[in-house]
């Protein structure tokens, strides 16, 4: 799943995630379960509360860790299960590095016409989840501002054959509907 900050990639993969066969892993929310009080959580905090990227070399040894572990639990089965991937590769050299460890089939772009959706619906979580770094414009729009630069470029490094643009403006309904339609012909 890949998109902007508020794109809506995180609630979509997890729906997605729910189907058997398939396995939702959240960057961000693998981040999010670290605690504050060791090293990695407090290096988080540090980053995204300026809208920045964790550096790159740490974020992928916690995510190789993470689904060792979800492998080892008997959660996730590499050999056959579909990784929803949420929030990772976020630049890249990530993507680079996770080359390694994956066969990327598919690249589902969640995409809106409209900017002002992005920001409400970011204020919006910020509440609802007690998403900090989402209560602050400043932030929000640091944020933004990664993804345009470091995030966007991994599109053309997938490129088109496996790119798939799907708008996000309609209800998420109505976007549900788009995400599957193309799970299915996949
Ligand atoms: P959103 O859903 O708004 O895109 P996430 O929950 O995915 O946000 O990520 C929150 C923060 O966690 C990011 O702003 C960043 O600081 C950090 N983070 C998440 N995934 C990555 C990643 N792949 N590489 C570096 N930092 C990350």
């Amino acid at each position: 799943m890949f998109g902007a900050p508020g794109s809506g990639k995180g609630t979509h993969g997890k729906i997605l995630g729910a189907i058997p066969g398939f396995y939702h892993c959240s960057c961000g929310d693998v981040f999010r379960g670290l605690s504050p009080d060791e090293p990695l959580g407090r290096v988080f905090v540090e980053y995204s509360s300026r809208g920045k990227l964790v550096p790159d070399e740490l974020t992928i040894e916690l995510w190789k860790k993470h689904t060792h572990a979800l492998t080892v639990a008997g959660r996730l089965d590499p050999k056959r299960n579909t990784l929803v991937l949420d929030g990772i590769p976020r630049n890249v050299h990530q993507a680079q590095m996770l080359d390694k460890f994956l066969n990327v089939t598919a690249v589902f772009y969640m995409c809106s016409a409209n900017f002002e959706n992005l920001v409400k619906r970011l204020q919006r979580r910020a509440l609802k989840d007690n998403r900090l770094d989402d209560a602050n414009l400043d932030v929000i729009r640091a944020r933004l501002k990664t993804y345009e630069q470091e995030t966007k470029p991994v599109l053309n490094y997938y490129g088109k054959k496996i790119v798939h643009r799907i708008n996000t403006d309609g209800t998420p309904t109505e976007t549900f509907a788009k995400v599957m339609r193309l799970v299915v012909k996949l």
